[in-house]
């Protein structure tokens, strides 16, 4: 099985090295079995062949611009239950005109669909991995790292400038925010800043984010900065819903930073008023247990407000989550149900 395995791996590799020249605008843009000419989009399935456990296949889009320009990656449903994105992404393939762009913009509409059909929140219901742990992956792992090595070889390292769009996931209500990582290479953090301030949301965390090993890229993100290609998560969206207020934050996002990187002839939207947040800190649950919270996403506390409470499977008390510090709360666990070591919030600074 393995072996039969990696001559499939093999011959997608081919496949993609045939085509990585071949993203001129004269010339068509081929990904996987998907061949989109200049001017045109074309959308299909990336595959990935059952290996130690199931296949999947990855739905994803071409929209190949008329003009010449940069190669932009937009990578939605990394988590299944993170709703907003993938039906933005759904909306832009409608709505993005291939004539009017210059360059090339690649969508992965569900990079996880055994999580998107399976419902479920951080975790892959196959192998019971976060696919935004695993990256880049492996061609012979199980399905969330053989997901990761697919995007990563067929997509990231395709891209110019990637976009991993997240949200609150299914338990989780956000105040939406941006990840915007510093390298510490001034030249690829300029560009990850313009692309953050782009995407336009009002609230933007500064990730220190040294380079990781391209090897053990672990992040989405990182799979790209660790190759050079500047990249930001975005977060949009929480609780499961698909509400149009969420979608459009994601669609806009995108819309602005399609303009910053002068792929459609229309003049950026200035971001202004951004709140910088800054040394963040995932709380996480010391037990398991259920959780009540006592704020809301986007609420300012003061070094020790109670966030919540955690209290045992009879409902008895077992102790208080306080804030660390005086922050913003940029999440906090929305229903019931946590085990220990799950994050329970996520709270940053105020920058400077
Ligand atoms: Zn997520």
């Amino acid at each position: 099985m393995s072996r039969v395995f990696s001559v499939h791996v093999a011959m997608l590799y081919l496949c993609c090295i045939g085509a990585v020249h071949a993203d001129s605008s004269t010339h068509a843009f081929v990904l996987g079995s998907i061949e989109a000419e200049a001017g045109t989009t074309a959308s299909g399935y990336l595959e990935v062949p059952r290996g130690v456990d199931q296949a999947t296949r990855i739905p994803v889009s071409v929209i190949h611009g008329a003009r010449p320009g940069p190669t932009l990656a937009l990578v939605a449903g990394t988590h299944g239950y993170e709703y907003p994105p993938i039906t933005a992404l759904q909306r832009l393939r409608g709505s993005l005109d291939p004539a009017r762009l210059s360059g090339t913009i690649l969508m992965v509409h569900v990079a996880n669909p055994p999580s998107f059909l399976g419902r479920t929140i951080y975790t892959s219901p196959v192998d019971g991995k976060n696919l935004n742990r695993v990256y880049p992956g492996k061609p012979d792992g199980t399905i969330s790292e053989r997901i990761a090595h697919t995007i990563t070889t067929q997509v990231i390292e395709r891209a110019d400038y990637l976009v991993d769009m997240h949200g609150g996931d299914g338990n989780e209500i956000l105040r939406p925010y941006i990840y915007m990582p510093v390298t510490g290479n001034g030249e690829l953090d300029a560009k990850v800043r313009g692309m953050a301030l782009a995407f336009g949301l009002d609230h933007i965390v500064i990730d220190p984010a040294q380079l990781a090993d391209p090897a053990a890229s672990v992040f989405t993100d990182q799979t790209g900065l660790s190759r050079g290609i500047p990249a930001i998560t975005t977060e949009t969206g929480q609780m499961g819903s698909n509400d149009d207020y969420w979608v459009d934050l994601a669609r806009d996002g995108v819309m602005n930073l399609i303009r910053h990187l002068k792929m459609i002839d229309e003049k950026e939207i200035p971001n202004q008023g951004v709140v910088w947040l800054k040394d963040y800190e995932v709380i996480r649950a010391q037990a398991t247990g259920v959780f009540q919270a006592s704020v809301r996403d986007g609420y300012a506390v003061a070094e020790g407000t109670l966030l919540g409470e955690l209290l045992d499977l009879f409902g008895e008390p077992i102790m208080d989550i306080r804030a660390p510090f005086a922050g913003v709360v940029n999440y906090v666990v929305g229903t019931p149900p946590v085990s220990e070591g799950e994050p329970l919030a996520m709270i940053s600074k105020i920058a400077e």
